[in-house]
Formats: C-alpha cells, structure tokens, sequence
C-alpha cells in the first residue's frame, strides 16, 4: 500500500503575529509537513502552544530554520527546544534538534544550553540527554537541506539591509513548492526565487492615522518591511496559486480588513489574509481551512 505521507504537502500557519502581546495571533512562526519530514519556520511566541493544539509532538519535528534574529521570531524557539523535550505525549524529543539561520544562529545555540544549564541537568536525569542537544548551521542563498525528495532553499531578502542578515525559504517537493517571505521590504531577489511556487505565504506592513503619524511610521517601516501595495506587485509577478499575508505588522489605525483591498490596486489573484492554524494544502491545487472549521 502507498504510503499516504509521501502525498503530504501541508502549510500550517502556527502564528500570523508580530511584537503585539496579543492572543489571537501569535508570534511568526509556520509548521511545513512534506512527505515525511515536518519542519518549523520560525518560533515566535506560541509556537508549542499551536503546535499541541494540532496534536503534533514535537519529538516529530525534523528541524527549525530561522529566517533572521528579530527577537518575535525566536522568543518561542526556547519554549519548543526545552518543553518539546520533556517526556510527555507533546514532547518526547530524544534526538538532537538540528536549527539552521543566519549568522548569529551557531552562538544562540551554543549559548542557550548554557543559560538552560540547571534545568538540562536536572532533567538530564529523567529524559535522554541526546533530546536537548542542538546543532546549528548557518545558511547562506542556496540549498539547505535536501532528503527523501524533499528541498529546502533559501535566498537573501532586505531587512534593513546588511545589517540583520534576513533569508526567505523555498519548499519543493514532487513538483510543487511553497515560498515563505521571512521579513523584508519589496525585494528583487524574493520574486527571482518564487518564481513557479504554488504558495506564496508574505509579510506585510500597514500604518494608519494621520497623515503626519502614518508619513512618519510608514518611512520607518518601509525600510524593512512590504506594504500591500508593494506585495500586491510581488504577487503579481510571481503569480502563485494562492498568496497568504503570515506576519501582520500593523501601525496605528491600520486594520487587518484593509490589507486586501490595499493588495488589490496591483493585484488580482487568489489572496487570503492568514490565521493563526489556517492550514493549506498544495497538490493539484492549493486548499486552505481554518482551525474553526475542522474541529
Ligand atoms: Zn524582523
């Protein structure tokens, strides 16, 4: 009998969030089932949460990439890392955890176990000691990872600049592919490397109040991330079968029901604004559900 894994191809939105402390939108994080393997992009606040509430231990997970070291996107890495290894049915890890980010990745990772040193300790006593140890890799633009017919590519993205250095992700597996944003502003390079995807999951920016407010917010975020308008030119360009905002950073009055008529002066394609656990599935087309409706 085929194996029903091997058809897999699952985006699952874990957190459409941003800096905000809110509960409904957790931090930036998205679970990517393909074939066997299931990886984590991102770990921003709430990331194990979500994760249980999908049932998933995370003693599955195969890694975590990093798309840069804003602290929204990894705030959660150490809930996942150290909760994800205690021995109960949403945990259980007893293999090392392999994290792969920009530069900055291979000293967190070394630095964590330490802060953590106690508590490894302590454990260590009750859970296997292989199940807490990490092992980073710092990307560069190309391939990453590549197993069981699944690849997983990254590619430069402008998030101020060369300072923080900022990766997106591209997911190929059987023909199909999903590309991930990360954080950055409207950059050539993203739209070169999505060329062809079936899902196209993005950031955006929005700011709103008056005019003096907004010139002033918008001048600052620009700089680093997407604004509708400029994603609706992305997206028209790279023409997915279906692209998802992920990460809602919203200034002032800005609100989350303007982000699609905003996106609409420069595009027309399938667009939804993302939820924390929508989840979307790529074959022959892309199919998207919300948690609410599959409970
Ligand atoms: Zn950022």
């Amino acid at each position: 009998m085929p194996d029903p894994s091997q058809d897999l191809f699952r985006v699952t939105l874990l957190g459409t969030g941003a800096p905000p402390p809110v509960l409904d939108r957790f931090g930036p994080s998205t679970l990517v089932e393909v074939g066997t393997e299931k990886f984590i992009f991102d770990a921003g606040r709430g990331a194990m949460q979500r994760l249980h509430q999908l049932q998933i231990p995370f003693a599955d997970i195969t890694g975590v990439f990093l798309t840069h070291h804003h602290s929204d996107h990894v705030v959660g890495f150490t809930d996942l890392w150290l909760t994800g290894w205690i021995g109960r049915p949403w945990g259980n890890r007893r293999n090392l955890l392999r994290v792969w980010g920009p530069e900055g990745t291979q000293q967190m990772m070394e630095h964590l176990p330490k802060a953590f040193h106690v508590d490894i300790r302590v454990r260590s006593k009750s859970y296997p000691p292989e199940g807490v140890k990490l092992e980073a890799e710092e990307i560069k633009q190309g391939v990453v990872y590549a197993k069981a017919g699944v690849t997983v590519s990254t590619f430069e993205v402008d998030h101020s600049g060369e300072e923080l250095p900022a990766f997106g992700y591209r997911i190929d597996y059987r023909g199909q592919s999903a590309v991930l944003s990360g954080d950055t502003t409207f950059n050539e390079n993203l739209i070169r490397h999505a060329q062809g995807a079936d899902l196209l999951v993005h950031e955006v920016t929005a700011a709103s109040g008056t005019a003096a407010e907004t010139a002033a917010q918008l001048k600052r975020i620009s700089s680093n991330h997407t604004t509708p308008e400029q994603a609706g030119e992305v997206f028209a360009r790279v023409k997915p079968k279906l692209a998802v905002y992920n990460h809602l950073l919203l200034f002032g009055d800005a609100r989350v029901e303007d982000l699609i008529p905003a996106t609409r002066r420069n595009y027309s394609g399938p667009l939804l604004v993302g939820e924390d656990l929508m989840r979307i599935e790529i074959g022959d087309s892309v199919e998207t559900q919300r948690f609410s409706d599959r409970e």
